[in-house]
This record gives C-alpha cells, structure tokens and sequence, in this order.
C-alpha cells in the first residue's frame, strides 16, 4: 500500500465528509424542509462548504499531494491509488487556482443571481436578470482566465464539468447531428398523430408512487441503500455509494412525468450504487464526468425506458394500476405516446430527437457570451432567432425563452453540452450492450434487467471518476466519442414505420 496516497487519502476524508453532510442538508432542504428554515440553511451550508473548501484547498494538501504523485509515478490508471492523485490533481487545482476574494466575489453574485432569476422569469422581465447575466458572464471570463486554456476560453469551463475534452472537439461531435436532426424531425413530424387524451386524465398520485416503487424494484434500484422521495424537481444525491437518494414528481394529470422522472434519477442512482465500497470516502466514488453521469439516467429513460420491449412487460402493470384511465389506450397507442416527437420552446420537457437542438442553441450562445461575440443585451433577441431557426417556433416571452433555465443563474456557463454528450454516450453504451448481451431486449419483456444492469456496473460503474468518457469509451470498447450510434438509435426507432 503506497503509504504517502494513504495519507493524502486519510487527509481528504474530512472534507469529504463535510461535502456529504452538506449534501443531505441540500436533500433535506428539497424534499422536507418548512420554506422559513431557508435562512438557517443558507448559513449552515455555507459553514460547511467553506469549512469543506478550506481543508482540501489548503496548503497541506498541496504538499501531500505532490508527495503522492511522486509515489504514484509510472503507475498506470488501472491502480486505484494512481487514477485518485489524478483525480484529486484536477479538483486540487481547479479549487487553488481562483483566488479567494475571486471565489467569495463568485459565491455572492450567484446566490443574488439565482433569486433574482427566479423574480424575472415569473415576471418574463429579462430586463430584471441583466445585471446579474452581465456579472455572471465577466465573473466566468475571468474564471477561464484564471483556470488558463490552451485555444477557447470555453475549454476552461467545459473542463469543469467534463475534464477531458475541448470545445472543438465538442463541436465536431455535435456537427452531425446538427446536420442530420432537423431533416429527420420534419420527416417524422409530417406523420405525427395528435394526442390522444387518455394521459392527460386523472392518475391518483399515490398510485403514481406505488408505479414507480414496481419501476424502481424491477430495475434493481437497492432500497437497503437508496430512497426514493417527492421533490418539485428530481434529482439524485448520495451521501456514500451505500446511501442514494432521488426524488421524482407527481402531477396528477401527467403520469408520464412520474414514470420517466423515477426511471432517469433510477439510472443515476444505479451508477453511484455500482460504484465499488473499496472507493468509499475517496474522490474516486463518484461518477466521473456529468456526461456519463448523464448517459446512465438517459440510457434507462430512453433506450430502455421507451421501448417496446420495456412496456411488453411494465404496460400491463400501468393498466391494472390504472383501469379506468387506461380503458382506451391499447399498448400500440400508449407506446405512441411516450415516444411523441414534437418540437417546443422548453428544453426539460424535449423528446429525445427534439432535445439536443435545445442544447445546441445554448452552447452557440454560451461560446459567444464568453468571447464576447455575443452581449448579454442580446441574448434574447439571439435566443428566439435560434430556437425560431432550429425548432422552427419561437417564444412569446422571455419565461419560456432565455428565463427558462437555472444555469445561469447558479453561475454555470459550460454545463449544457454535457447534456448532449450524455445522450451520445448513452446510445453508444446501449448499442455496445445489444451487440453484446444477445437477447437482450427479449429479457426486458420478461422484466429482468439484471443483465444490463450488471453489464453496466462492469464497464462503467465500477471505475468510479477512474476514467474520463473518452478514455472509458475507448479502453472499455475500443469506441471513440462519435454521434453516428445516437443517429442510427433515433433513424431506426423513427424513421417511417406502418405502424407509428
Ligand atoms: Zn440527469
């Protein structure tokens, strides 16, 4: 055992541990906080992250790191203690190298920004959220500066969210789908029914729940280490890879919010559970970008959750939950309905062909903020232009337009194209994981996941932060990040069918 990585690791478990008992004020604060705790929260989360912060940006740390990339040197990634100093490498300079004054300017205006976002798109008044856009935008130019890149000030940001690949090369990936979606979307919407009422009708919430209790067990979601709760808005948080939490919504008069909710947080939730308890209290227990974080719930929402074969075996569940609602619905019309194309102004409610041209406007946007292409002033304008060009609609204000989002306002530029990334990565995964479970889907209309899921804990989960997507994707697979298997996933389940 490497004694000076051992030390560095018992060094860092503190701030671990602060971040984790942050993370379930955060998880409380969502799911079962009174509104008037909100200030006392605020102040005790930023006790513990400034405590979290100081202990593992702090000068012995420093020390002890380099002393461990010494003990590590030629070491390959494989080693748990090789694949951590880099980890802790990245984080370590990514937190060291934005002076304090810089980081508490930061903390500031984003904590104003966000309640000031959140005013201006209820009242649809962009003008409101200028300011705070304008400071968000120099504070994220100065931060790239900060952080240093090599040729976009973009790649500084990108590398917060997912370390290891540029935003030109971000570009190239997204080229063909850019080119190849918006012919496919009006292919398919030329053949596109309207809505069939059935799923607009009444669903009992609590019944709502009990669905996505079966959705969860049959997955394989591991209750003797995770929860499921009710939040506004799902999300997955974890406390130890023994300890997941999510959250899914319930609307009463939307019961396909409730199902694809639980089964993409299901999707995060199984990675961190995936994750092996020989990296518990280390940076390696966690997932390793936002991209392939975000591949796993897309992964169980998209290729599986909306398949034929997923429903052979969940439908007749649904209906004997709902008998009433469902007494007009044959499979046929219900699978019609969950793989509905129709291009929106509101990105979190896309479908899966729809969705990546949401984020393409924002990432357009987003380079030009930081270059300076582009003023904050002209964000709406720019944004409508997009959507109206790429979407073919555009938004009557600014609510359902350049308001729509948190990102910006919690201070994040460069997070959007994970989103994309995730949805690539997810079919590339789902394509690999059919080429090598024969039978796959046939076992999905038996409800047995077990084969996925486990597939998915041996070449993904159980790297931890190990690898990034790129390096994952080719050790793994011999694959490199391409967008042709999420083409070939959405031509194949799209493109003109007798019965669609
Ligand atoms: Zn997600």
């Amino acid at each position: 055992m490497p004694r000076k990585v051992q030390t560095l690791i018992e060094h860092l478990q503190r701030p671990l541990d602060l971040t984790h008992a942050a993370a379930i004020l955060h998880w409380d604060q969502n799911v079962s906080m009174p509104d008037r705790g909100i200030r006392a929260r605020a102040l005790q989360l930023s006790t513990l992250s400034s405590l979290a912060h100081s202990l593992f940006a702090s000068e012995k740390t420093g020390e002890l790191l380099a002393e461990a990339e010494e003990e590590v040197r030629g070491m390959e990634l494989e080693e748990d203690h090789a694949a951590l100093v880099r980890v802790v490498r990245r984080l370590y300079d990514q937190e060291t190298k934005l002076p304090s004054a810089f980081v508490e300017e930061e903390s500031l205006a984003t904590s104003q920004a966000y309640d000031i976002w959140r005013q201006a798109r209820e009242k649809r008044d962009f003008s409101l959220f200028l300011p705070s856009l304008k400071q968000v935008v120099d504070l994220n130019r100065r931060k790239a500066d900060y952080l240093g890149y090599e040729k976009h000030p973009y790649d500084a940001l990108l590398q917060l969210y997912e370390p290891g690949i540029t935003t030109a090369e971000v570009e190239e990936l997204f080229a063909p789908l850019r080119k190849e979606l918006p012919p496919l979307l009006r292919e398919i919407r030329s053949r596109t029914a309207p809505p069939h009422p059935a799923l607009g009708r009444h669903y009992p919430e609590e019944k709502q729940w009990e669905f996505s209790l079966a959705l969860l067990d049959r997955m394989g979601f591991d209750f003797q280490q995770g929860r499921l709760d009710r939040s506004p808005h799902p999300f997955t948080t974890n406390f130890s890879v023994e300890d997941v939490r999510i959250t899914t919504r319930l609307f009463s008069h939307n019961p396909l919010s409730s199902i694809f909710s639980t089964i993409h947080e299901a999707g995060h939730a199984l990675y961190e559970m995936g994750i092996p308890l020989s990296l518990e209290r280390t940076h390696l227990a966690q997932g390793a970008t936002l991209g392939l974080h975000e591949s796993q719930s897309r992964l169980w929402e998209n290729q599986v959750g909306r398949s034929r074969a997923f429903w052979n075996y969940f439908y007749p569940i649904f209906r004997a939950f709902f008998p009433e609602q469902t007494r007009d619905v044959d499979p046929a019309l219900f699978l019609r309905e969950i793989n509905r194309v129709e291009p929106g102004l509101i990105r979190v409610e896309a479908d899966e062909v729809t969705y990546n041209l949401h984020i393409f406007v924002r990432f357009e946007l987003e380079k030009e903020l930081v270059t300076g292409a582009l003023s904050p002033e002209e964000v709406p304008e720019a944004w409508n232009a997009r959507y109206e060009s790429m979407l073919g609609l555009r938004p009557a204000h600014d609510g359902e337009g350049c308001l729509q989002d948190v990102h910006w306002s919690h201070g994040s530029l460069g997070y959007f194209p994970t989103y994309t990334l995730g949805n690539l990565l997810a079919a590339s995964l789902y394509a690999q994981a059919k080429a090598r479970l024969p039978g796959l889907e046939e076992s999905f209309a038996e409800g047995e996941f077990a084969s996925l899921r486990e597939w998915l804990r041996e070449h993904v989960h159980r790297h931890g932060a190990r690898y990034t997507a790129r390096e994952l994707m080719e050790r793994e697979f011999g694959e490199t990040l391409r967008a042709e298997p999420l083409l070939t996933y959405l031509r194949e389940k799209y493109a003109a069918r007798p019965d669609a």
